[in-house]
């Protein structure tokens, strides 16, 4: 198949679009670990990171693995063993968090969102004060399976106020540059992310903050590999406590120098008009907006009424590109295109024609050419 060289290929929220410049920076000679180039490499990875995440920079540690790896990292570390989890569980990714607490051998109490929407601040504190023994609430930002901004804040100011002891641990995998996120203004006391999104670079790497309160010396972690304890000391020195991956963090460190350099505010700016872009394409092709408070990470559209959402999906591969569709439950009716890696206004352009055909290939009758104009017009108001 011939193709050109703007066409869409991953719309997905992770893995994304990846800059040349990234790809450039994985291509070069590996390092060794402990050279002083790597070590330099590493410890300003560590530092533009600190401020992508707008928290202090020491506490702000690198692992290799998936996001998941680091969600792990920060329940083992810092969660007392034993102690009961509120979990809250608005889609895939919550769930996950619930039932990855159980496997740690925590007790876990789910409270749960509607499909779509976020938690019910009123629940949530009657769960807080009913928990015994309660030593963690886990929450996702942006739930990247329903496309929901939960209201971190306010959840945060829920447990401050109803069970202070207990620690806020956040999955920002894909808010983290997508979404206003304010860690130690909101009294959150673990934010996870990974590489693989809004930072722009492979799979392969997660990163991990901890409040001060969530190093209490008392607990003793309930892992080795991902006992964050071992890792702090080695990475304040540029160091880590096992061999990294050298290539994806040389990558990483280029990707937050671009987003630095554009500005957090800026690239926040970005995303929401490129997501609002997708949500209007969708809307003027018939389907409507899965979330209450959408994510500015994915664009979640419910196709519509007996249309096939996998068949739509399948209509995108065919045309060279790579469109989510929804998780689960949700598989036969959300589709969940995402601008979040290296994407500009003609990206999103090229993202709502795509659909269109895709969205065509599977209901001849889809009209023609409305989708573009309404992402023109979503990212003109957003300007
Ligand atoms: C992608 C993602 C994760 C992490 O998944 P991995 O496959 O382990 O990187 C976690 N939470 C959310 C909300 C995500 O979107």
């Amino acid at each position: 198949m011939t193709r050109g060289a703007f066409r869409p290929r991953l719309l997905a929220p992770g893995p994304v679009e990846v800059p040349p410049a990234v790809l450039e920076a994985l291509a070069r000679p590996v390092e060794h670990h402990r050279s002083p180039a790597f070590v330099a490499t590493f410890a300003r990875a560590r530092r533009r990171l600190a401020d992508v995440m707008a928290v202090p920079g020491d506490d702000v540690l690198i692992v290799t693995g998936s996001g998941t790896a680091g969600f792990e990292a920060a329940l083992a570390t810092a969660v007392p063993r034993g102690g009961t989890v509120l979990a809250l569980v608005g889609g895939k990714f919550g769930a996950r968090w619930a039932a990855m607490a159980e496997a740690l051998g925590h007790p876990v109490v789910r409270v749960s969102a509607p499909p779509g929407g976020d938690f019910d601040i009123a629940v949530v504190a009657e769960r807080l004060r009913a928990t015994a023994d309660l030593a963690a609430v886990t929450v996702v930002h942006s739930e990247t399976s329903t496309g929901v901004l939960h209201d971190v804040e306010a959840v945060a100011a829920v447990v401050r106020r109803e069970r202070p002891e207990a620690l806020v641990i956040v999955d920002a995998v894909t808010s983290l540059a997508a979404a206003e996120l304010r860690p130690r203004e909101w009294g959150l006391d673990a934010v996870v992310s990974g590489s693989q999104k809004g930072v722009m670079t492979p799979p392969g790497l997660a990163f991990v903050w901890l409040s001060e309160r969530a190093w209490a010396p008392a607990v003793r972690p309930a892992a080795y590999y991902l006992d964050l304890r071992r890792e702090r000391p080695q990475q304040a020195r540029g160091q880590t406590a096992y061999t990294p991956a050298v290539s994806l963090v040389t990558g990483l460190d280029v990707a937050l120098g671009m987003l630095l350099e554009e500005g957090p505010d800026a690239v926040r700016r970005r995303r929401a008009a490129l997501n609002e872009a997708l949500l209007a394409a969708g809307v003027a092709l018939g389907m409507s907006r899965f979330a209450a408070r959408p994510s500015p990470a994915v664009a979640a559209l419910a196709v519509p009424a007996g249309v096939s959402a996998p068949d739509v999906v399948r209509a995108a591969r065919a045309r060279g590109a790579t469109l989510a569709g929804g998780q689960d439950e949700l598989a036969p009716t959300l589709l969940r295109p995402s601008l979040l890696g290296y994407a500009d206004r003609y990206d999103a352009v090229a993202a709502a024609q795509l659909l269109e055909d895709a969205l065509r290939d599977v209901v001849p009758a889809t009209p023609v050419g409305v989708a573009v104009p309404a992402a023109l017009r979503a990212l003109d108001a957003m300007a």
